[in-house]
Parts: structure tokens; sequence; C-alpha cells
């Protein structure tokens, strides 16, 4: 298994970057992860626009999904040059309904829905689907082949069970959209400090710290997770991979 970041920017893409969006690699299947504005220019360094076995939504905020607005037009309008596409199957949450069915009914997409606790067979690999704490519906994933572990927590805050599901995996994509610094009461992302809190408790091997708010600076971000101590992590780099 491999995961490629196609973009790590919470809320909104910084000059050149993409907002979330996440190229997974299972075998020879490769599965997008979210797709944030930005991602699908990115995508398509890695693979053919036709190129996708399936799509999954962690939670349906727009940092989180609007391109695949501009990936209907790329459809489209290379299957009237005749590209040949396949049925796709994306998951989601059933909410929020407005933005269900303008993506079923004006964008002509077909969705499976995803709940706590669901499970999907996956390529071979098992993703099991966990709910986050988060101001809509919203489910981290974690999936296991081939005897790893890589775990995606979506967009959550401190609140969010971790536990059962982040437990011992060897690389785990993790929302660090917060910094200490800018600590305040009901923060709706994480900041390095408890991303590291979570890493020990779980046990877990790498973690990648990501959906990095563009209005905070890389290097605070890095200097409060280096001051966490002796952990595996790293920022997240867009278009970098990694062996799961
Ligand atoms: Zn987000
Ligand atoms: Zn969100």
């Amino acid at each position: 298994m491999e995961v490629t970041i196609l973009g790590c920017c919470g809320g909104y893409p910084g000059p050149g970057q993409a907002a979330s969006g996440y190229l997974l690699t299972i075998g020879d299947k490769k599965v997008l992860l979210d797709c944030g504005s930005g991602v699908f220019s990115n995508l398509q360094l890695h693979v053919p626009i036709n190129g996708l076995d399936a799509i999954l939504l962690s939670h349906l905020h727009a940092d989180h999904y609007s391109d695949l607005m501009v990936m209907r037009y790329a459809i489209d309008m290379n299957a009237k040059r005749g590209m040949e596409f396949k049925n796709v199957p994306i998951f989601a949450p059933k909410t929020p309904e407005s933005v269900i069915s303008s993506l079923s009914n004006d964008w002509g997409y077909k969705i499976g829905y995803i709940g706590h606790e669901s499970e999907l067979p996956l390529f071979g690999a098992k993703a099991r689907f966990f709910r986050t704490q988060h101001p809509v519906e919203c489910y981290g994933i974690r999936i296991e082949y081939e005897g790893k572990v890589f775990v995606y927590t979506a967009d959550c805050s401190v609140d969010t069970r971790f536990a059962g599901y982040l437990d011992d995996a060897d690389l785990c994509i993790i929302d660090c959209g917060e910094l200490e610094a800018n600590r305040r009461p009901n923060m709706l992302h994480l900041t390095p400090k408890e991303c590291y809190s979570c890493a020990k408790a779980l046990r877990v091997k790498k973690m990648i710290l990501s959906h990095m708010v563009p209005f905070y600076d890389r290097e605070d971000i890095e200097l409060e997770a280096r001051a966490c101590g002796d952990w595996n992590y790293e920022l997240a780099q867009v278009n970098k991979t990694y062996r799961i």
C-alpha cells in the first residue's frame, strides 16, 4: 500500500497549494481520499483522469470535495473525445443532504453511504470508518492491507474517540490544523502537541501532520512538533509518496 499527498491545506489552499486530498494505492488500484480544491490538478501528476478505481469522501465540507465538480467537466469533455471512463464508486456520509443531493442530481455522481463503524472491502484491503468530532458528519478511515495499517483521521477535534482506530497504525495522516500558540476554547482541529499525545497513547509508528491552515507558518508547526520530544512525525508535503 502507498499513499501520496495531493493536497494538505486546511480550509483553503495557500498559494500554489491544494486543500485536502490523498491518493491511496492498494496493489494496482487507485483510491482517492477526499478531493478539495487543487487536488484534481495534482492527481493528474500521478494517474490519468480515467485511472481512479474508487473515491472516499470523509465529509462534505468544500475543502474536501469541491474538485469533484471540476472533475465532472474533465470526465464529460474527455468522454466526448472518446476516452473511456470506469464507473467509479464514491462513498461519502449521508449529510448534509443538500450537498449529497446536488452531487447526485446536479453533477450525476452515484454515491454509497458510510457510517460509524461501517466496513468496506476495498480491493483486498479492509476499510473501517469512525465518526470524528466535527461540525458536520465526518469519518476517519482505518485501512488494513497485508498486515499493514493506514489511518486517515479526516477533520477532527481532540474530543474524537481515537482509541480502537489509530492503534498501532504504521502510518497515520492526522488533522493538525491548530497551534498551541493560538489555543482557545473548543478548537475544531488538533495541535502538534495533541497529535503527539495521540501517537504516544496509541503507539502510532509514524504521523504525517496535515490539514495545515495556510495562515499558520509551517515553521511554527514544525517548532511545536519538535518541542514535543522524540517521535516519528513529518509535516505533509505535496506529491510525496509514503510506502506503508
Ligand atoms: Zn477540512
Ligand atoms: Zn471539515
